[in-house]
């Protein structure tokens, strides 16, 4: 009897803690939703890391990170101010390596996810999510305030730490670049911190010669991309100004020219896009993941046959079920693809 089959002979045998198993995620070529354009797309699916995004890659590379200069020590206390996959994945991390986790969430944070950083063993601090960016209370500033307070705290300060930035340069980039055999040509991604499409996009643009163009995809409303800074719908991507306070300043995590163009995504592309990919290929993915491909795909009708298109997917629609896969939800927002015939690639300007 022979241990290892052939066709197992790749794979990884066993890891010594879950951490192991971040990053090295699939590419998928789109079948169906890219009929008639001449160029590839394929589809970074990001669910596959195990705490179910792309922050798994980001919150690592924090975490190695402060181990290494010393401002985590064994037996700290990890905080950070975020909603969703972020701190999900600083949860599982410190489960992982023995920190404790304490996640600050805005109040209108869906059960779901809160229920995810709990099932990790990570302490939940609620605050209200309407507070301006200098109030003490708000988000981040109550979690590096609590990171302060308390002894052996560190606060992760994914807007603000370069090693956001690092772990795509240095993982999310160079997978790309081997998994295509150097023949990509765009990388198109949604803009939350930034630190996907800067820290990919730079690699690819240096390895390949600056021959990779870097596409960023941004809710229409969102400010990267030039809108007016009015809420939208697509979650954790995009920035938008504080109805409050009306300002608003550019996290470090993003480097405005690393990206060759950034493309302004209505919201009825991106949920369009997102209910036909779980539909038509299969694929159930967050609405920032259908964000990027409505991106892509509008894209890839105006390359050619040589080009190779990909697209990150940040996150799962398993999260999402009760908004944009709801078949309410959306059509009482008016864009269900029920309700318009309109491919969601051509709404994309
Ligand atoms: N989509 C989802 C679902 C995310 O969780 C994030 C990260 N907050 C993004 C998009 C944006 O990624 P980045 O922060 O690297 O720009």
């Amino acid at each position: 009897m022979r241990w290892m089959p052939d066709e197992f002979s790749d794979l990884v045998a066993v890891v010594d803690d879950v951490t192991g198993l971040v990053g090295r995620t699939p590419l998928v070529r789109l079948k169906r939703v890219t009929r008639g354009a001449p160029a590839a797309v394929l589809v970074k699916v990001e669910a596959a890391n195990p705490a179910g995004s792309s922050k798994d890659r980001a919150a690592l590379s924090m975490v190695r990170a402060a181990e290494a200069s010393g401002d985590l020590k064994p037996g700290g206390v990890i905080f950070e101010g975020s909603s969703g996959n972020t701190g999900i994945a600083l949860a599982m991390i410190g489960a992982a390596l023995g920190y404790q986790v304490v996640v600050v969430v805005p109040d209108r944070s869906s059960q779901e996810k809160l229920g995810l950083l709990r099932a990790y063993g990570a302490r939940v601090v609620i605050t209200p999510a309407l507070l301006p960016a200098d109030h003490p209370d708000q988000v981040r500033a109550l979690a590096a305030r609590l990171a302060a307070q308390t002894p052996g705290g560190w606060y992760a300060g994914q807007y603000d730490n370069p090693a956001n930035i690092d772990a795509h340069y240095s993982t999310t980039g160079p997978e790309i670049w081997a998994q295509t055999g150097g023949r990509v040509t765009h990388l198109v991604a949604g803009i939350g911190t930034g630190g996907t499409l800067t820290g990919a996009g730079r690699y690819l643009r240096e390895v390949s010669g600056d021959r990779v163009q870097v596409v960023g995809a941004d809710p229409e409303s969102s400010v990267y991309g030039g809108g007016s800074g009015r809420p939208h719908l697509v979650e954790a991507t995009g920035r938008f100004v504080h109805p409050d306070t009306g300002t608003d300043v550019w996290p470090r995590s993003y480097d405005p020219s690393v990206a060759t163009t950034v493309r302004q995504v209505p919201d009825r592309a991106s949920i369009t896009m997102t209910r036909a990919l779980a539909r038509e290929e299969g694929l159930l993915l967050g609405a920032s993941g259908g964000l990027a491909v409505a991106a892509a795909v509008a894209l890839a009708h105006t390359l050619g046959p040589d080009d190779v298109v990909v697209a990150i997917a940040p996150d799962s629609g398993r999260s999402y079920l009760s908004k944009y896969f709801d078949d309410d939800w959306v059509s009482s927002r008016g864009f269900g693809p029920e309700t318009g015939q309109v491919p969601a690639a051509a709404l994309v300007s």
